[in-house]
């Protein structure tokens, strides 16, 4: 800092005279600064100038008065006063053209007037001194030095004008001395005048040093507070500084660094050029560097702007401060200011800022921004009086894909249904993930009716297509619910709450469908509460009762058993479907007694028939998870008295989804008593064949919708069936097809190898005591379905 300030003090004694005179231009930017300096001193003490000048006049005016023709005085004196008019209005419009220029050229222009000046009282020595008396003579020649002595003073930063007015008045005065034999005062006023030079040229000389250190200084002052600034801030920080032509001036190695080169290389160069890349040539700037463009063109200080730039064709991001460099007159030199590279905070909090409002499995909007994104589009159907549309999308079947072949593979195949949603709804409409296999879509414009239900049968289309993850063939289904705003509810969370109503209601009605909200579904809500305090009630009431739907032989079509299907006629609800009720007794873990229930009143049914009858008898997975679900099936027999053999459970993949090993285990001392394992609802569930080599399975029971297709003649339900078949035959299991409702579809499954066949075509769910009957001689049992 010290070195720096001295070294302009010397460097200012080394300026060449003509230099400190003005009358040569120094090509650095500083100088220029100073000259705008000179000048304006020069107009500072004009008016000073003015008046002493013209009060030195009339005391010429006074002391000639007795001895001096009037006219003459009067004349001269006149010439005085345009002569310093003249100056006067050089001074302003010098300094009018030179705000903001600080050119030296100018300062010779200045010189008319001490020429003017010099002249007239050059005038007035040679003229009034020698025909006067030698006192008054003296009087004028001492009145003039004290002006040049004064011009020195208070012109000491711009000397020109007093050496041209001191040379003249030197002359002057040196041929009056001469002209009245005066040679000793002659000698004493070119000695003066020579002596005055020197003091001149020194003086400005020393000013303009002192000048240059006080700008100095200042300017280091704040240089010092910027670099304390980025010692304490961050060692990473910079100092930038750019011309009034937006050229980087200065430049220090650690911005030099930052800008990807060399100190000489980059000095002088436009900054925008430097930072902007490739944008330069083509001239679309990052929004954020057009803004710093516009902030440099306004000439505003700012501060922590944040800049993305491109050095050597990487791209960062800066951190800008700036402060517009004005001298004392306010003229506008340039920018400085500090700079750091933040590309790594801005890395870093725009990948907080990206989890904040993404799903990182996904990549999808998360919950958050859904919610931002319904508040939005509710706000914007308020406003234009339009509506707007939210869909939720449970996937069905998801979980037990995620249970039986992990995470890995459940996290796979939602990342393939969030691609196919995000082709679905594409740029138009936000789509976002909730959690889990919640999906959901924000539609922001939904006045067009039909937009909602034909994006919702796109989506139950498109994610019902079979996935390919590893090397699984993975199905899995979707269910939509769907609420309409401001219709349907006037908060982001009444809107969710009535979409996830109608998203239950889908799901209630087995899956794979859209449901819009509609206000009654609040109420089955509350009817679902009240079926739930229903259902607590119904063993005591007696409302639970079992149906029994054969299962017959492929070939000899003979019953070889029965399948017992809970029924629950409610008092209050009337007759409600297992569809329904099953999975409410599930979730509320009721269907553990009645699933006790349901196992005692089977197999003291199934003793009321041939010894060769099998009872099935489902299970639910709640069940197996219960400790003892053994000891109950031992006391179900025990107190029946049925042959273990004789007891079939039926269960679904679904046992395998959570605590696989408990249900593993309950199954397996089961089968160790005697009884056998149906695997239920086959081909509904994901890896089916991996099942199959976790437990002995007894039977395989191929879901209604193969045996439907197959009868529709899909290829696929054909391939899956003789592969079941195939697979069962080779681990010595037996195959039921479910759901055979005719004479071809019974035929049609023969022919495809199943071993049993079961139905509404052989028989529907029927009472205990019509089962009974069929065993009663003769009945054909095809002519009572
Ligand atoms: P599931 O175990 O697959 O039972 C077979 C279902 O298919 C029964 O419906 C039956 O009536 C129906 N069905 C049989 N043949 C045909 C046919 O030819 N065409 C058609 N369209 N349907 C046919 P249900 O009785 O409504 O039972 C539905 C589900 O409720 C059952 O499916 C089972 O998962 C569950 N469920 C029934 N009873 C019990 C039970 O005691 N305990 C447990 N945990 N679940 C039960
Ligand atoms: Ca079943
Ligand atoms: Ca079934």
């Amino acid at each position: 800092m010290k070195e720096t300030v001295e070294s302009s003090a010397q460097e200012a004694q080394k300026l060449p005279i003509a230099v400190i005179l003005g009358l040569e231009e120094q090509a650095d930017g500083e100088w220029a600064h100073l000259r705008s300096m000179q000048i304006a001193a020069l107009e500072k003490f004009t008016n000073l100038r003015i008046a002493s000048q013209l009060l030195a006049g009339l005391t010429i005016v006074a002391l000639y008065l007795p001895t001096i023709a009037v006219h003459w005085l009067f004349i001269w004196f006149v010439a005085l006063c345009i002569a310093n008019i003249r100056g006067f209005f050089q001074t302003r419009e010098l300094t009018a053209a030179e705000v903001g220029r600080g050119k030296a050229p100018a300062l010779t222009k200045s010189l008319h007037a001490p020429i003017l000046n010099g002249i007239v009282w050059g005038g007035a020595l040679i003229g009034f001194g020698t025909s006067g008396s030698e006192a008054a003579h003296m009087t004028v020649w001492a009145l003039l030095m004290l002006l040049i002595l004064g011009s020195m003073m208070f012109f000491a930063l711009s000397p020109l004008a007093t050496l041209v007015f001191g040379a003249i008045i030197g002359v002057a005065a040196a041929i009056s001395f001469a002209m009245v034999g005066n040679y000793t005062l002659m000698a004493i006023s070119v000695l003066y005048i020579g002596m005055a030079y020197r003091v001149v040229v020194d003086s400005a000389r020393t000013n303009l040093a002192a000048r240059l250190v006080e700008h100095g200084v200042q300017e280091k002052d704040e240089v010092v507070s910027l670099l304390l600034r980025e010692f304490e801030e961050n060692e990473a920080d910079w100092l930038w500084q750019i011309d009034t032509a937006r050229r980087v001036r200065s430049i220090s190695p650690r911005f030099a660094y930052a800008l990807g080169c060399d100190q000489s290389e980059a000095e002088g160069k436009p900054l925008l050029e430097l930072i902007a890349g490739e944008s330069w040539e083509t001239g679309k700037f990052a929004t954020s560097l057009h803004d710093l463009a516009e902030l440099l063109k306004h000439r505003e200080s700012f501060s922590n702007q944040i800049v993305q730039v491109s050095v050597r064709g990487e791209n960062k991001w800066w951190e800008l401060s700036g402060t517009p460099m004005r001298d004392e007159r306010d003229n506008f030199l340039g920018f400085r200011g500090v700079g750091s590279d933040v590309t790594e905070q801005r890395e870093s909090s725009e990948k907080i800022a990206y989890l904040a409002r993404y799903d990182t499995l996904t990549a999808l909007p998360n919950r958050m921004q859904i919610h931002e994104a319904l508040g939005e589009a509710l706000r914007y159907a308020d406003q234009w009086r339009t509506r707007c549309a939210f869909l939720m999308i449970d996937l069905d079947r998801f979980k037990a894909v995620n249970d039986s072949l992990g995470h890995l593979v459940g996290d796979k195949l939602l990342a393939q249904v969030s691609s196919r949603l995000q082709e679905i709804v594409g740029q138009e409409h936000l789509c976002g993930r909730l959690g889990g296999d919640e999906f959901a879509i924000v539609i922001r414009d939904a006045t067009d009716r039909d937009v909602v239900e034909r994006v919702a049968r796109q989506i139950i289309d498109d994610l019902t297509q079979p996935y390919r993850v590893d090397q699984h063939t993975l199905y899995v289904g979707a269910s939509v619910g769907s609420a309409i705003g401001p219709r349907d509810g006037n908060t982001v969370e009444e809107i969710m709450r009535n979409a996830d109503l109608a998203l239950y209601r889908s799901k209630d009605e087995g899956g794979g469908e859209h449901f819009r909200f509609e206000p009654y579904l609040h109420q089955s809500a509350d009817e679902r509460r009240q079926l739930e305090s229903s259902l607590r009630e119904a063993m005591e009431r007696d409302e639970l009762l079992l149906n029994f739907q054969p299962v017959v032989g492929a070939h000899d079509e003979q019953v070889v058993s029965f399948e017992a299907l809970l029924r629950w006629n409610s008092k209050e609800h009337g007759f409600v479907s297992p569809g329904k009720f099953v999975p409410l007794a599930e979730e509320t873990r009721l269907i553990v007694p009645i699933g006790q229930w349901v196992l005692r009143q089977s197999c003291m049914e199934a003793r009321n028939w041939p010894e060769h009858i099998k009872v099935n008898v489902n299970v639910s997975p709640e069940q197996l998870l219960e400790p003892g679900f053994s000891d109950e099936v031992v006391s179900a027999l025990s107190d029946s008295g049925l042959r273990p053999e004789r007891l079939e459970v039926e269960v679904t993949e679904s046992i395998f989804l959570r605590d696989a090993s408990v249900a593993r285990e309950a199954l397996e001392q089961v089968m160790a008593l005697g009884c056998s394992v149906a695997l239920d609802d086959f081909g509904t569930g994901y890896s089916s064949l991996g099942y199959l080599r976790k437990l002995r399975f007894s039977t395989i029971k191929v879901d209604r919708t193969f045996v439907q297709g197959a009868a529709q003649g899909s290829a696929e339900s054909i391939a899956i069936i003789r592969a079941v078949v195939a697979m069962a035959q080779s681990l010595d299991l037996t195959t039921t097809a479910e759901g055979v409702e005719n004479a071809d579809e019974a035929e049609l499954l023969r022919s495809l190898g199943c071993d049993k066949i079961q139905g509404f075509y052989f028989g529907r769910p029927m009472s205990a005591p019509d089962a009974r009957k069929i065993f009663l001689p003769k009945d054909d049992l095809k002519k009572r379905a």
